[in-house]
């Protein structure tokens, strides 16, 4: 019997997948992989499925048809708690954290053992030292997002998925985010990556998969993305 390489199979593999909300449908076969060590991103105009992509990658909102594999494991017949221990780590749309715990428990109650500690998250962004004792609710928007950030970093995830991190940001505070993003980048975290900032998004993506209307409609790597691509499907 012929056995593939582990190195030919993708981290992520998400195949053909449909997904509704109640009787809309918004997925209409979506096809997405992520390779170990690889930076994805996943693009597309508003409303065209990406954040319902993810959703449904990790179960929030299931798909109804296809498959969603992540290393060994059938992402489709794992409840939601289950797949963030599988090795998956979300920054959710909207930057999610425990309003009433402090910054630093936010971060120790996701810890899960590995590379990433409180030192190196607190390195990684010096606002969440300063402000560990803080509520998380008297943070601003940036420092929510990155205390969104250090928290998925915290679960020490084989796969980082961002869901627009950097959306609504004061200029100084996406610098920093972006700059943060790289660093993932030059250790070899493996990350999926919904941006809608192209300058920052193609030096460090390795391929980025385009969304219209619920379905993938290119993939390729980001020197291939030319003006007739963006024209067509990124509307700029
Ligand atoms: P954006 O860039 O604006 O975040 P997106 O590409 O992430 O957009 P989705 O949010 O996944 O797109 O939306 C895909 C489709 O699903 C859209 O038609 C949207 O109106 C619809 N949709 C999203 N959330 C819901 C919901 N909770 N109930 C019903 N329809 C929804």
């Amino acid at each position: 019997m012929f056995v593939k390489p582990t190195w030919e199979i993708p981290m992520l593999k998400v195949a053909d997948i449909e997904t509704f909300y109640g009787p809309s449908q918004a997925l209409f076969g979506v096809n997405l992989e992520v390779n170990a060590g690889e930076m994805v991103a996943l693009m597309g105009r508003n409303g065209m499925g990406k954040t319902t992509t993810i959703r449904s990658i990790f179960g929030l909102t299931p798909a109804s048809r296809g498959t969603i594999e992540f290393e060994s494991h059938d992402l489709r017949r794992l409840p939601a708690y289950r797949i963030a221990k599988a090795g998956l780590g979300l920054v959710p749309e909207g930057r999610r954290c425990f309003p009433n715990l402090s910054v630093r428990e936010n971060l120790l109650v996701t810890a899960r053992p590995g590379e990433w500690t409180l030192e190196k998250v607190e390195t990684l962004f010096p606002r969440l030292e300063e402000r560990r004792a803080q509520m998380a609710k008297t943070l601003s928007g940036g420092e929510q997002q990155m205390l969104a950030i250090g928290r998925a970093l915290m679960t020490n995830p084989r796969l980082l998925v961002l869901d627009e991190a950097t959306e609504g940001l004061a200029p100084v505070i996406r610098q920093e985010i972006w700059r943060a993003i790289r660093l993932f980048k030059q250790q070899g975290q493996s990350t999926l990556l919904v941006d809608k900032s192209l300058s920052e998004i193609l030096p460090i993506a390795d391929r980025c998969t385009i969304l219209e209307k619920g379905s993938t409609v290119w993939v390729g790597e980001p020197a291939a993305l030319d003006s007739s691509v963006r024209d067509r499907y990124l509307g700029v």
